[in-house]
């Protein structure tokens, strides 16, 4: 063999493609998990994706998938990424997009799509569909990467419109000829980038201020009400701060229990009607004033109370009243100057509104006790609550994932939060659905333990991923609330007729025997009792867990706690 080879050798160029672009261009910003579901034209990124020491989390549907990552949003202030396939898939995590812009959580849906020059002329391609012109209503923005030199550029405006000021949702289009384009590696490498400060803080004018300093001042019955926008923002030890120093009321609305524990002497959260009634000045603080506290106007409302509003989007203000203070800034800063100038204002409520909530409070939890020790057979969704509220004391880091209708309603107000963003649920919609996918979201994220409490109807929209929370082996306890129906499972077929009602599901059914297929752990709990052995069992155990939780399929209102809402006809049941 001749080793002095003196022919010049072929360079072999140094190739790589519009996927493990993509893939760079996640992990160069930080991504450490995308939740999805593959097929044509994504298989491979996936498998890039854990190539690169990303992540993957394969779910059943994409809603739930999408759901998961617009939680990771919620609880990590950095965009939640879930991948999925062309048209169908691209409309499955649809919904969790808009819900996540709806709700303000960070997230970014990537989808792959089929060939543009077929779509546009709608030749008929394989899943054609112009999806990113179909995402542009429901989401904050919405971009298609055509070119491989464009990617690191189309992640970071993605990531800018997830995260800058109201997060939300963001969708991506990358087309198959883009995933498959090749490009030299070397240039492919310089056009990536770290993307710089994409949420940057957001500094309220001291003259804001000021005259929310004042008007908190001259209030006599001054009232704060925390949203999860304030939640999310992680300025948790300012707001308790600025809570405790001035001594004023807060209303947690939903997701922001437990920012503030709700057993601190503060919190006016179940004495909400007489607080809403009779507050002078309302501090809102990351909180919108929409259907959820009446648009802020009506008989639920002190007719001459004024507001002030910590908003990071200056388009909230006013949008359902007039705010007489708004404070636009992000609330780590807006809250930091309102602590800062604490010295210069006397903020006292006053005596006599304090000692009125007190009352009330006292009143309601008097009320609720003897709801909660009414001792019926089968449960009612009060003793089975009691039974999980004793429980969960022990467990004052629990993640808890909350849907349905009742289960929703009676949860919230039946169980105490402790801990800043550790309630996850329906949120600014009222959507079904969440459930399996935020507790997926939330166990991944945290490592922490989850428990969900989800009505059996609500449990059914995402109850196969309970196969994804085994094959993952996360520790997630599922209680399903089984009433045996939509709102409880007591109606007739107004036709007369065999088939069941509309609202009517199975009440005999065994939820619990659906984890046994999957190896979890499965309990079917008929008293108070059973049901706290079998909730601290699967706690403990750290391994998935299903509850099939039998109430009595007579109990639960129409609608929960907003029937004003469904419109009534004269129903003979
Ligand atoms: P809730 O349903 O708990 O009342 P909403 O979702 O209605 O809460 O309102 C949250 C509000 O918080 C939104 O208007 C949003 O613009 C605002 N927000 C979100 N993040 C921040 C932030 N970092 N700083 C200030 N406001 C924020
Ligand atoms: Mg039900």
């Amino acid at each position: 063999m001749d080793n002095n080879n003196t022919q010049p050798q072929p360079q072999i160029q140094n190739l790589t493609d519009g996927m493990h672009i993509v893939v760079d261009a996640l992990k160069r910003n930080g991504v450490e998990v995308v939740y999805g579901i593959c097929g044509i034209p994504v298989t491979d990124l996936a498998r890039h994706l854990q190539e690169v020491g990303i992540r993957y989390i394969g779910f059943r549907h994409e809603q739930s998938a999408g759901n998961a990552a617009a939680i990771t949003g919620y609880l990590t202030k950095k965009p939640g990424i879930c991948l999925t396939v062309s048209a169908p898939g691209f409309l499955n995590g649809l919904t969790a997009l808009a819900n996540a812009t709806t709700n303000g959580f960070p997230m970014i849906q990537i989808s792959g799509s089929s060939s543009r020059a077929i779509i546009d002329l709608q030749q008929g391609d394989y899943e054609e569909m112009d999806q990113m012109n179909i995402a542009k209503p429901l989401v904050k923005a919405s971009y298609r990467i055509n070119r491989p030199e464009d990617i690191a550029t189309g992640v970071a405006r993605a990531i800018h419109a997830a995260v800058s000021g109201r997060p939300g949702g963001v969708y991506l289009d990358l087309t198959t000829a883009l995933l498959a384009s090749v490009m030299d590696k070397d240039t492919a490498d310089k056009t990536l980038y770290t993307v710089e400060d994409p949420a940057p803080a957001s500094i309220p004018s001291d003259a804001s201020v000021d005259k929310a300093m004042q008007m908190l001042k001259q209030a006599k019955n001054p009232l704060i009400i925390i949203g999860k926008g304030a939640a999310y923002a992680q300025a948790d030890d300012t707001i308790k701060q600025f809570i405790e120093k001035t001594g004023i009321p807060f209303l947690p609305m939903s997701m922001a229990k437990g920012l503030l524990p709700d057993d601190h002497p503060q919190c006016a959260a179940a004495a909400r009607s007489y607080a809403l009634e009779n507050a002078d000045v309302v501090m809102l603080l990351g909180a919108r004033l929409n259907w959820l506290l009446s648009h802020g106007k009506g008989k639920h409302w002190n007719p001459s109370v004024k507001f002030v509003q910590l908003d990071i989007d200056p388009q909230e203000i006013d949008s359902n009243r007039h705010i007489e203070a708004p404070v636009v800034g992000d609330i780590v800063s807006s809250m930091g100057l309102m602590v800062k100038s604490l010295d210069k204002y006397d903020i006292k409520p006053d005596p006599a509104w304090l000692s009125g909530i007190d009352a009330d409070k006292k009143k309601n939890f008097a009320k609720m006790e003897i709801k909660l020790n009414d001792n019926t057979s089968p449960m009612n969704f009060f003793n089975a609550l009691k039974a999980v509220r004793d429980v969960l004391e022990n467990y004052k880091d629990i993640y808890l994932v909350n849907g349905g209708a009742n289960t929703l309603d009676d949860t919230r107000n039946v169980i105490n939060m402790y801990m800043p963003r550790h309630r996850l649920d329906c949120g600014t919609w009222g959507v079904m659905g969440i459930g399996m996918g935020f507790s997926i979201g939330a166990a991944i994220t945290t490592g922490k333990s989850v428990v969900a409490i989800e009505g059996d109807s609500a449990f059914g929209f995402s109850g196969m991923e309970i196969e994804t929370i085994c094959r993952f082996k996360l520790p997630v306890t599922v209680v399903v609330f089984n009433n045996g129906g939509i709102y409880n499972g007591w109606h007739n077929n107004l036709g007369g007729g065999s088939d069941p009602s509309p609202t009517t599901l199975m009440a005999d059914a065994r939820y619990d025997k659906l984890i046994e297929a999957f190896g979890g752990t499965a309990y079917n709990a008929t008293t108070p009792d059973e049901l706290s052995k079998a909730l601290s069992a699967g706690i403990d155990s750290k391994k998935p867990t299903l509850i099939n939780c039998v109430i009595d399929p007579k109990d639960g209102t129409e609608s929960g706690h907003i029937s004003n809402l469904n419109p009534k006809t004269i129903i003979k049941d």
